[in-house]
């Protein structure tokens, strides 16, 4: 990862630029920078999480950062997290970890009036839990349990309890396991195979390794349902007998519809959840806090990296012309705008 200046973007077609204040860094920005193969092809501008602002417009907006054509089966079914020429702002163009980024102007959501963006900023990890335990059919009386306490499981947590229903969690980590908990969890254990033998409706997979596979089709109840939202593992063995006998649905579920995403929203801005297991650090830290969160997992559970607009309240930078010294020779002397600063993966 390295830290560039490069020209601010240039708006093209029904685009716009906007300016980012905050900007979450997810698993997935962490996948490649772990070692991991995938679709992100360096050197990109990562980062799909945002809350932005944009010139002209009162207000701040969070960016839908799925990009969906509109016009495929899936997308005219509903569908549109399966579009087949899906594209996501940090996977395939640029992302949101920088100062500016240029965005489709139908990705804007208003962000309410009077809502804390840094609460604001959760809508997309929030998004794709809502999006899932609609899928699994959740009510206030499922019993669910949730395996990884990853922001998304964590994010998973925060949308059941607002529901009415508390889940039981899993995760190594006892920090994590503490945060469920104040987010609504009724009871956290440090490892998925604790979990009572089939004794939940539903269990939403966060870990996305083949030990919580097997540990989530042990405690879903006959006729119940596995829904797998991490992707740590792309292939492993799962117990395909226990499917078969017991009636399992075991389901692969990406990312969210607009409706989830603004129903994502709608939630946070009812039952914001506190933030002190957040870390925020400036666009400049963005490299160190991608080494944080790798290596020191127990300490750092999600940063929000923080523009210095949002630093200075969400204005604008006061005017900043750089006075070029004239050449030998005496030309006029020229003036530069403030460069765009983004974290870029260099890998
Ligand atoms: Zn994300
Ligand atoms: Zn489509």
């Amino acid at each position: 990862m390295e830290f560039t200046t490069r020209p601010r973007p240039q708006a093209e077609g029904p685009h716009v630029i906007a300016d980012v204040l905050y900007a979450g860094i997810c698993g997935s920005d962490l996948h490649q920078y772990r070692g991991g193969s995938g679709p992100r092809r360096p050197p990109l501008i990562l980062g799909h999480e945002a809350v932005v602002s944009v010139e002209g417009r009162d207000g701040m907006f969070v960016v839908f950062p799925l990009v969906c054509c509109g016009e495929c089966d899936a997308c005219v079914r509903g569908e549109e997290n399966l579009c087949e020429r899906r594209g996501l702002i940090g996977l395939d163009r640029p992302g949101v970890f920088a100062d500016s980024v240029m965005v489709a102007e139908a990705a804007l959501v208003a962000v309410p009036d009077g809502m804390d963006p840094r609460v604001a900023v959760l809508t997309e990890p929030l998004a794709a839990s809502v999006s899932a335990l609609r899928i699994a059919g959740m009510t206030a009386s499922t019993r669910l349990a949730v395996i990884g306490c990853g922001p998304i499981g964590l994010m998973a947590v925060h949308a059941a309890a607002h529901a009415g229903a508390h889940p039981i969690v899993a995760d190594p980590l006892a920090s994590r396991r503490e945060i469920a908990l104040r987010l609504g969890a009724q009871e956290a254990l440090s490892d998925p195979t604790q979990l009572s033998s089939q004794g939940a409706d539903i269990v939403v997979d966060a870990a996305g390794i083949e030990a919580a596979w097997g540990a989530a089709v042990a405690a879903v109840r006959s006729g119940g349902c596995v829904v797998v939202l991490g992707l740590a593992q792309a292939e492993g063995t799962v117990p395909v007998g226990a499917l078969v006998r017991r009636g399992i649905t075991l389901r692969g579920h990406y990312a969210y519809t607009r409706a989830d995403f603004e129903a994502a929203l709608r939630l946070l801005a009812a039952s914001p959840p506190p933030l002190d297991w957040l870390d925020f650090a400036g666009l400049a830290d963005g490299a160190e806090s991608f080494r944080r969160i790798v290596h020191s997992p127990e300490k750092v559970t999600k940063v929000i990296l923080t523009t210095d607009r949002a630093a200075r309240g969400n204005r604008a930078a006061t005017e900043r012309s750089e006075v070029v010294h004239p050449r030998a020779g005496g030309e006029e002397a020229g003036h530069r705008s403030a460069p765009s600063r983004t974290t870029v993966s260099a890998q």
